[in-house]
């Protein structure tokens, strides 16, 4: 397994590698960058086939928490963890007793926090051993509702961008995971009068939206092809890749799941098919955007700055559309010049 050539590795400034044979922790932590501050992102827990596939995550997770950070305006730098364990484990525990320990051991290099297969109670459990953990109970609290926030405001911005819309009253939207965010994000939409229709692996999960929304129900492979104006990527990364481009009917890629596309020359074929983008660590840094508020938590403070994402995507995606660019490089740049200015 390579790590210093591995093809997501980007120069990150430290990555360690956890095992605590007592609770079974196996965990990797990769710090990508700490020019902007010490490195926040979420802990990830998750049945990784291998090391590698566990690795690569981590990288690329992390990388993508640099650049979000920077472009929501954070004295934030970027890491994210992953443990390898299945996420339905019952006793948890001692595993994320061990997890804490290793991040106290960076001595607060890096604050992680929950993301996927991972929640607030776990996160409670970690801060036992260390101080360095955030979306505390009590403090900020669960992102999941703000991400959903921010990405319900990015599917705003993203309509009005390309359909010319201010209100998605009436638009059919496709929501990919309907679990933590993708739960609130149903509601924001709901509420404005959108046509659901979503998927997931998971049914308790469905029935709730199905029942509470009235969304229409399909199978995970049946949701690229759905005639919809928005598919909204909601559940892991990768989604947005050579297999799915070409069956999706919507105009405009707009979810909160990290790393949509599965190669960066995905976002020029989305864009070669007049598919409008909106850069995942953009439209779903609202949770983090809470997070950094942990200290002295505001709530209203949050919301407000959670609501420039609307304005940071109407950005970019007019930069894009001026420099005939795709909207990932512009948001790329944008933030490779902040942590650049930062160092
Ligand atoms: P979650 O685990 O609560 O929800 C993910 C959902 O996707 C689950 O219900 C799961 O059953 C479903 N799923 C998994 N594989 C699927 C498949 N093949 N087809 C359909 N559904 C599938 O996680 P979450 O916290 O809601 O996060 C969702 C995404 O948003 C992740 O990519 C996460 O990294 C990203 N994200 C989350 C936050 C946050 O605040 N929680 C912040 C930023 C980004």
């Amino acid at each position: 397994m390579a790590v210093f050539n591995h093809i997501s590795f980007d120069e990150h400034e430290q990555i360690v590698f956890c095992q605590d044979k007592e609770s079974g922790l196996k965990a990797i932590i990769a710090i990508h960058n700490t020019n902007l501050g010490p490195a926040v992102g979420g802990c990830r827990m998750w049945n990784y086939e291998s090391d590698d596939e566990a690795l690569n995550d981590v990288l690329r997770l992390s990388r993508g928490m640099t650049y979000k950070n920077a472009l929501a305006g954070l004295t934030m730098g970027g890491g994210k963890s992953v443990i390898i364990a299945d996420p339905k484990l019952k006793d948890r525990e001692a595993l994320f007793r061990a997890f804490g320990r290793c991040i106290d051991q960076l001595g607060g290099k890096y604050y992680s926090a929950e993301d996927v297969g991972v929640s607030t109670t776990d996160i409670m459990i970690a801060h036992q051993e260390t101080p360095y953990m955030a979306g505390l109970e009590g403090k900020s609290g669960d992102p999941s509702p703000f991400t959903a926030l921010g990405t319900y405001l990015g599917i705003k911005a993203a309509a009005k961008h390309r359909l010319g819309v201010d209100s998605l009253k009436g638009l059919k939207i496709s929501v990919q995971g309907v679990g933590h965010v993708g739960y609130y994000l149903c509601r924001h939409l709901h509420e404005e009068g959108v046509e659901l229709i979503v998927t997931d692996i998971h049914q308790a999960s469905l029935d709730k939206v199905a029942n509470e929304f009235g969304a229409i129900v399909v199978a995970p492979q049946d949701i690229y092809h759905q005639d919809v104006d928005i598919y909204a990527p909601c559940a892991l990364g990768a989604t947005v890749n050579d297999t799915t481009i070409p069956l999706l009917k919507a105009s405009i890629v707009a979810g909160c799941a990290n790393n949509q596309l599965a190669e960066d020359r995905h976002g020029e074929k989305l864009k070669a098919l007049g598919i409008l983008y909106a850069p995942d660590y953009v439209i779903n840094a609202g949770g983090i955007i809470n997070v950094s508020f942990e200290k002295d938590y505001d709530a209203t403070l949050s919301t407000k700055k959670v609501e420039e994402i609307y304005h940071t995507l109407m950005s970019i995606f007019t930069q894009a559309d001026e420099q005939d660019r795709t909207t990932a490089s512009v948001a790329d740049e944008m933030a490779r010049t902040i942590i650049e200015a930062a160092k």
